[in-house]
């Protein structure tokens, strides 16, 4: 072997893996099991107190899923990685290191609507506070800082329309703030954005989406930059003061720059229990294998779509970072230039009645609640997801009653084209 340090795409195939050393297997196994066997008494009594590395339970860790958290962790930069159920899972997981009852954290107003409702309702419930800033107003960030803040929370693409979020610039806001900045990567993934390389302490991931891509598996991931110092304001005390579950010691002083990774395992997965399946993991890291492909393949049929539609006379507007004309495509370049993601918006001359009338009419497109499939997907929010809100609080989250959500899949695009030109023209 040279010194040439791997590229992404051999990272996406490699990265964490290595034939299995009892067997040759070289795909890596699903390690189907609860439990492992110690080799002795010392050496169970050192996996309980964090001497030693290995594996106790399945809730705490396993081997299928340490090669996709090896993973992710490369692909992304980052010094660490835990693997969750989902992506809602990583994120109560990411935020249990960081806030205690009474604290608060800014989001960012534009996000995943599951996200929004997370943050909104059951978090609440815990005590934790969250407030909303504008991803477009980077002074919004700023004067939303209080002594109690203890995190930011962004998208890198945003939810619902794509929007580009400008990832450096709230990265300064954070780190005067002297707190953490995390960004949820899942639309771009690390092939078209890397969040750490600007400036994101920790990287949250549905792996459901375009990481496990094909629509079949629930995951998530946190990915540990190891760029935060949790000792320094005394605000972060899972991680600088002495853990009473594991005989005192401290995490950070202990596991050095993956210590934020580590919290959330033997505090946050071992404690709250939202373990990944191994036989998720599995299918998971398969689909990794070909994400820059698909990646690629997704943005290019994406910005076909967005110009074909831009085009046509039943559609009043398209937003999609790709296009020369849209408000981001300048945060595009510079952020995405290999492609500006395979989720958007665009809105329809007919509103409402022509919204729900496309969707029914597509034949190529399913219609559903997802995103980031092979398969390429619509919903009208104002008559689906976004249907409990009135007019007003449609159109300021970006759902208005004329809007409609595409996914752009890895389908030939002439088909995808001539799919939504039936719909719209019949
Ligand atoms: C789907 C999604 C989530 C939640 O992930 P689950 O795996 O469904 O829990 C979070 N953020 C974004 C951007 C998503 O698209």
């Amino acid at each position: 072997m040279s010194d040439r340090l791997p590229g992404f795409s051999t990272l996406a195939v490699h990265a964490g893996a290595q034939p299995d050393p009892t067997t040759g297997a070289r795909a890596t196994p699903i390690y189907q099991t609860t439990s492992f066997v110690f080799n002795d008494a010392d050496h169970a009594a050192s996996l309980f107190g964090l001497q030693a590395f290995g594996n106790i339970y399945t809730r705490i860790g396993n081997p299928t899923n340490a090669v996709l958290e090896e993973r992710v962790a490369a692909l992304e930069g980052g010094t660490a990685a835990l693997a969750v159920a989902s992506g809602h899972a990583a994120q109560v997981v990411v935020l249990q290191q960081l806030l205690q009852p009474g604290d608060e954290f800014i989001a960012a107003r534009k996000l995943y609507g599951g996200s929004i409702n997370q943050f909104t309702h059951a978090f609440k419930s815990f005590g934790w506070n969250v407030v909303w800033a504008d991803p477009d107003d980077i002074a919004s960030f700023e004067r939303a800082v209080t002594p109690r803040t203890k995190a930011i929370f962004i998208e890198s693409i945003a939810n619902p329309a794509g929007s580009i979020t400008d990832i450096e610039a709230i990265s300064t806001v954070a780190r005067k703030a002297g707190v953490p900045l995390i960004v949820d990567n899942t639309l771009a993934s690390p092939y078209l954005i890397r969040p750490i390389d600007h400036g994101a302490d920790i990287v949250v991931h549905s792996l459901t989406k375009f990481l496990g891509g094909h629509g079949n598996s629930l995951g998530g991931i946190i990915v540990d930059a190891g760029t935060f110092d949790w000792s320094a304001s005394g605000k972060y005390p899972m991680l600088s003061e002495p853990r009473p579950e594991y005989h005192g010691i401290r995490l950070q002083e202990t596991f050095g720059n993956f210590a934020f990774a580590i919290a959330c395992r033997v505090l946050g997965l071992r404690d709250l229990g939202p373990a990944l399946s191994p036989f998720n993991a599995f299918m998971i890291l398969t689909g990794i294998e070909t994400l820059p492909l698909r990646m690629q393949k997704h943005c290019d049929n994406a910005k076909a779509v967005a110009e074909f539609l831009a085009a046509h006379p039943a559609v009043s507007s398209v937003n999609y970072a790709g296009l020369a004309s849209d408000k981001y495509n300048q945060l595009a370049r510079k952020y995405a230039p290999k492609g500006a993601g395979a989720v958007f918006t665009f809105s329809l001359k007919g509103g409402y009645d022509a919204g729900v009338s496309l969707v029914s009419k597509l034949q190529l497109f399913s219609h559903l609640a997802n995103v980031g499939d092979t398969r390429s997907l619509v919903i009208h929010p104002a008559s689906t997801t976004h249907s409990q809100l009135d007019d007003a609080a449609k159109i300021k989250s970006g759902a208005g009653p004329d809007v409609v959500r595409l996914s752009i899949g890895i389908e030939d695009k002439e088909d995808l084209i001539a799919d939504l030109e039936q719909a719209l023209g019949a």
